[in-house]
């Protein structure tokens, strides 16, 4: 397998594109993919300030540094956050990946900023689990999304961006057909503009792969957290990770499957969501934070109110 540009040594298929590349031109082809996205999503503008969520693994520090390297070029600033979540079990996963992520923010040289959600808020995921009668995964997605806008928000960003991959999508747009979720779909969005008090929020990576963020965190010396979460239900999983494999089978059996799919859903059919009745936000009685206006407080509060035992404490430690 040779590279369609130089040909030296292919290490890549891109089978989307039915290209093979050598290292150094997938890099060039990698930055390239998400630059065009940036451009043509119009995810960031001059000038702004672009905080980056960064967990230690490979797609969100492998966004890290494609926008620490295109941020000169396009002309704007990359910040850094990392959530020690409190995920322990025994594997010290999250001091592993909160290690990983600072590793990284201190090699470029990024300004970041490392939240505790013990020394935050006063609990953690670990102990969540245990107390709050919901899947852990479900807990620990409203906490990240509320922790990571709050750290933004300090931060004085103009623009959250996550590292969800392709990969990641095609099983976003797959299950909302499946269930039928239609609220879920139409909050599925490459760019999700700033509105109702949240900031701007980005998937630079949402046209990239897995196995494309992996191969160029892997070449370019890239240090990322190889352990998955204790909690990630992956191994014989619920629906989702069904779905994932089936994807990336379609995938082998039809070259460009999961990138027509997003891009398709994306472009051509999540216009039509627009015209849905959009929920009316009301604000949080405890952090001032948006929630359901048909709920006087937030589910992250209600989760902080469980764990923390009573509003007083919540003002106090905010
Ligand atoms: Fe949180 Fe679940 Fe992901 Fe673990 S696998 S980090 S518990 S969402
Ligand atoms: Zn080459
Ligand atoms: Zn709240």
């Amino acid at each position: 397998m040779y590279c369609k540009k130089c040909g030296s040594k292919a290490i890549i298929k891109i089978t989307s594109a039915n290209l093979t590349l050598c290292s150094s031109h997938f890099t060039e082809w990698l930055e390239g993919r998400v630059e065009r996205t940036i451009r043509d999503y119009g995810m960031i503008r001059g000038g702004e300030r672009v905080a980056v969520a960064v967990s230690g693994g490979k797609d969100s520090t492998t966004l890290l540094h494609v926008l620490a390297k295109l941020s000169g070029k396009m002309g704007f600033e990359v910040v850094g956050i990392n959530i020690d979540l409190g995920i322990d079990r025994g594997t010290k996963y999250s001091s592993l990946s909160t290690e990983f992520a600072v590793k990284n923010f201190e090699k470029l040289g990024v300004e970041y900023k490392v939240v505790s959600l013990k020394e935050k808020h006063g609990f953690t995921i670990d102990e969540a689990k245990v107390k709050i009668k919901r899947p852990v995964c479900s807990t620990c997605g409203l906490v990240k999304r509320y922790v990571l806008e709050e750290a933004a928000q300090e931060l004085g960003a103009d623009v959250l961006a996550t590292g969800h991959n392709l990969n990641d999508m095609a099983v976003f747009v797959l299950s909302g057909y499946h269930s039928g979720d239609l609220s879920n779909l139409a909050r599925l969005r490459a760019v999700s503009p700033a509105e109702n008090g949240y900031i701007r929020k980005i998937k630079p990576l949402f046209l990239v792969s897995e196995k494309e963020t992996t191969t160029y965190a892997l070449i370019n010396g890239i240090p990322f957290i190889m352990d998955s979460c204790p909690n990630n239900p992956r191994v014989g999983g619920p629906t989702s990770d069904k779905l994932r494999r089936i994807i990336e089978n379609a995938e082998d059996e039809i070259p460009g499957f999961m990138l027509r799919l997003v891009e398709n859903f994306e472009t051509k059919i999540r216009p039509f969501f627009e015209d849905l009745p959009k929920f009316n936000l009301g604000k949080c009685k405890i952090c001032g934070r948006p929630t359901n206006s048909d709920r006087e407080i937030c589910s992250f509060c209600a989760v902080k109110i469980k764990m923390t035992g009573g509003e007083s404490q919540i003002v106090k430690g905010n």
